[in-house]
């Protein structure tokens, strides 16, 4: 199952665009609104791209990727 997010699709931004009413304030956030505007920057669109939403998991690297690769046995007083 793939997590998409609304982007937009001058900038790419997905978190500061939003729905507006025509002749409203750009800031105004309504459902109902027929358009896009992107507060990044200032792009106005009738639909937003869709782009997969990538999860954060950085590599473990460091201490504790060693900690990660280690057994019991490997671990001092971790075993008997
Ligand atoms: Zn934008």
């Amino acid at each position: 199952m793939t997590e998409t997010v609304r982007a937009c699709p001058d900038c790419g931004e997905v978190t500061d665009i939003f729905r507006r009413m025509p002749g409203k304030g750009a800031s105004h956030h309504d459902e109902r609104a027929p358009n896009w505007r992107c507060s990044a920057c200032g792009a106005e669109f009738d639909e937003p791209d869709e782009r997969e939403k990538r999860a954060e998991a950085p590599p473990i690297t460091g201490p504790a990727a060693a900690l990660v690769e280690a057994s019991a046995e490997d671990v001092p007083g971790g075993a008997d």
